[in-house]
């Protein structure tokens, strides 16, 4: 039996903070990965899809020449942006980190890992126990929805969109949630003709309904369309493409489709039950130390706490600490800020104000619009279809939560998440000087809007 100190489960972005952090204070750990060493963000997620999102953007601003500076010449070609990818993504080859892991002590194994026994796992009938303890980071996949002929159909997730060397004449989005309205909007930018497909009443269903029709409205005019309240029933191969047929009657045609309906955790091969953790769950129970159980930790898009890169290396920070036996602070989920990179760019932090309704906060709320605003107007097309909201705590005078959508959004909402988490005063924002004329005065406009509601 071959005995380490710590043993990570799945290196992705997550796994990788954790053993890098465990390395490099001193302890012997061995990290398993079962495909690339990196996981999702850097080969099928954050990375290539934002090499994508840049390139369509890159189009979208171009044609905006038309207007504001005379004329442009567009003609969108895939290739460079599929080599750029395969660039990034080194062609889904981790060598690179493996040998950066290898460099700080640990062992790299390959393989699926599987919990036999408290503190031993299991890889390839070869067993590995852990004196300190064992990190879950297992992370997640695509989740399929409940739709009568979809596996028989040759459907796209992420992975097979990242991977594509040719634009779908049309394709049919399902779920207009992030992961789905970024790279629709791309396949949309590059000529594809792109339709969404959402249960729920708004796109991002999550978000306010504010940003949600302002999304719409944004799809809209660039002339890609989007159902909303209604779901995917049946799909069929036809052609050279696949059949939707929709809750409402209406059917939907298109070389492709695309499954973004959520994402699900990676738990059913893990044995759990050795470890003594709830085979039933859907996620893994953690406490703010990202203890899981006696001996085990879980960090990542396993816990639920936000599938995210950055809460991720979060919890890896903040688990490896707790390994360690170093002082930290519980992990705090208060501003964690969620983007989705699609043109314009939206980004929120902490509540809405739904939920800080159903955890009993006395809410209100401020709401501008980006167009309004003296940067608004200036950038003219682009910022057409921004709005800024506050959620505050009425009683408490302090903000809970606050989107923004427009340029640079996912770069601005962090002024709001300090403002969440250090429970600045709004007096104290009011106060502030906002530079003339930038996008972060809209939150200014909505901080007032908020005093005089
Ligand atoms: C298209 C897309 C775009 C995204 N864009 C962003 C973004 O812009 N910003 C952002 O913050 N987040 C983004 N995300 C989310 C981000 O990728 C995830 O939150 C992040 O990868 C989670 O990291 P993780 O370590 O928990 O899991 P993962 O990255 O999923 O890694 C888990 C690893 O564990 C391995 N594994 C699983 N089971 C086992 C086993 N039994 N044995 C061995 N290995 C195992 C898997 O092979 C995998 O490599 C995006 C995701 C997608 C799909």
């Amino acid at each position: 039996m071959s005995e380490h100190d710590a043993i990570v489960i799945g290196m992705g972005v997550g796994g990788e903070e954790v053993a890098g952090r465990l390395a490099d204070g001193g302890l012997d750990v061995l990290a398993i990965e079962r495909k690339l060493v990196g996981g999702e963000c850097p080969y099928w997620g954050c990375i290539p899809s934002k090499i994508m999102v840049r390139a369509g953007d890159s189009l979208a601003e171009a044609a905006r020449v038309t207007g504001l500076a005379g004329e442009a010449q567009i003609a969108p070609e895939w290739a460079p942006v599929a080599q750029r990818v395969r660039e990034a993504t080194a062609d889904w080859n981790d060598e690179v980190a493996v040998e950066r892991h290898e460099g700080k002590g640990e062992t790299v194994l390959r393989g699926e890992a599987r919990l036999v026994a408290p503190r031993t796992v299991e890889v390839d009938g070869r067993p590995f126990t852990a004196r300190r303890g064992i990190v879950l980071a297992s992370g997640t996949e695509p989740a399929l929805p409940p739709v009568e002929g979809l596996k028989e159909v040759d459907y796209w997730t992420n992975r097979d969109a990242i991977e594509t060397k040719e634009v779908p004449r049309s394709l049919v989005v399902l779920g207009a949630g992030p992961i789905g309205l970024e790279l629709g909007q791309v396949f949309s930018r590059f000529g594809s003709e792109v339709t969404f497909v959402e249960v729920f009443e708004h796109a991002l269903a999550y978000d306010e309904p504010e940003i949600g029709m302002a999304v719409a409205d944004a799809l809209r005019a660039e002339g890609i369309a989007l159902h909303t309240g209604v779901r995917a029933r049946r799909v069929r191969s036809i052609g050279d493409g696949v059949a939707v047929e929709l809750s409402d009657g209406r059917s939907l045609n298109a070389e492709r489709i695309l499954v973004a309906t959520g994402r699900k955790a990676s738990l059913a091969e893990l044995g759990l039950e050795a470890g003594g953790l709830d085979t039933d769950a859907n996620l893994i129970e953690v406490d703010g130390h990202m203890r899981a159980g006696d001996g085990l930790w879980a960090v990542g898009d396993v816990t639920g706490k936000g599938q995210f890169t950055h809460v991720a290396v979060y919890q890896g920070r903040i688990a490896a600490a707790d390994i360690l036996g170093r002082e930290h602070s519980p992990a705090d989920y208060r501003a964690v800020p969620r983007v989705t990179f699609m043109d314009p760019e939206v980004a929120s932090v902490g509540l809405t104000a739904k939920k800080a309704h159903e955890a009993g906060v006395n809410v209100s709320v401020g709401v501008a619009e980006t167009k309004t605003t003296a940067r608004g107007w200036i950038h003219g097309p682009g910022a057409e279809h921004g709005v800024i909201k506050v959620v505050a705590d009425s009683e408490r005078k302090i903000l809970v939560g606050g989107s923004i959508m427009g340029p640079a959004a996912g770069d601005n909402v962090g002024f709001l998440g300090l403002a969440i988490k250090e429970r600045i005063p709004i007096k104290n924002l009011r106060d502030l000087i906002y530079p003339y004329p930038t996008f972060i005065r809209g939150v200014e406009d909505a901080l007032r809007e908020l005093e005089s509601s």
